[in-house]
């Protein structure tokens, strides 16, 4: 599902990514840990087409990303990539429901589609009761979940989550590891996530541990 290639990357005269070779197959959740600066959120940026890298190639579900033209990499982009943060990026004066369309939109589809796609999406996280609901009347987990919604909701090969679970407490925490290993089982999503969080690490089927730009133990 992922093929990374001799993957470098540099921010002036910094290395941060010093040749990245990485498979991932599909319905596969892999974990990315390591100390902060090791180049984590650099590459999974670069996984997900939102960067570039200085040489190395990427292939995304078959398809070599380098050799999309711009248009194309962002449809590319939206129908084939969710991507989870830490801090939900919900826009506060849209209803959780109008958040979730916002991909189907951007990918074409029509306000009644992207309407009922959302509802479906909401209602199959427990979210129908939310719909309504701006961020800010919505609670952490709650906020957290919409975003994997939104990330969801083009029905993407791959979800890409940075630190997805850093601003929640433990519960929160739990209930949205659980239901990235639902999702998976369900739906055969490949997962990406970049994390602290030992306990998720441990959970995953496999963990990438980077030091320094490179990958030091993949396991
Ligand atoms: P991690 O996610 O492992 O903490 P990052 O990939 O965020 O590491 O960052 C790796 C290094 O690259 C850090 O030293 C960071 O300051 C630097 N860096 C990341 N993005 C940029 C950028 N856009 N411009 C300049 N330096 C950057």
């Amino acid at each position: 599902m992922i093929e990374l290639s001799g993957i470098t990357k540099s921010f002036g005269t910094l290395q941060v990514l010093k040749g990245i070779d990485l498979l991932i197959g599909k319905g596969e959740i892999v974990s990315i840990v390591g100390p902060s600066g090791a180049g984590k959120t650099t590459l999974l940026q670069i996984m997900g087409t939102l960067d570039k890298a200085d040489a190395g190639t990427v292939i995304l579900n078959g398809t070599e990303v380098n050799r999309l033209k711009e248009k194309e990499l962002s449809a590319f982009r939206n129908q084939q990539i969710g991507f989870v943060f830490q801090f939900h990026q919900l826009l506060p004066e849209f209803t959780a429901l109008e958040n979730v369309m916002i991909p189907a939109f951007i990918s074409g589809a029509s306000s009644g589609d992207a309407m009922k796609r959302a509802k479906e999406t909401l209602d199959f996280l427990g979210l129908a009761e939310r719909a309504s609901h701006k961020p800010a009347e919505l609670s952490g987990g709650e906020k957290q979940r919409v975003a994997v919604a939104r990330a969801l909701i083009n029905s993407p090969a791959v979800i890409l989550a940075d630190e997805p679970s850093g601003s929640l407490d433990t519960r929160n925490k739990e209930e949205l590891h659980q239901l990235f290993f639902d999702l998976r089982d369900k739906l055969g999503q490949t997962f990406v996530i970049v994390t602290h969080d030992e306990t998720l690490a441990k959970l995953t089927d496999r963990t990438i541990h980077m030091v320094d730009g490179r990958i030091s133990i993949d396991r």
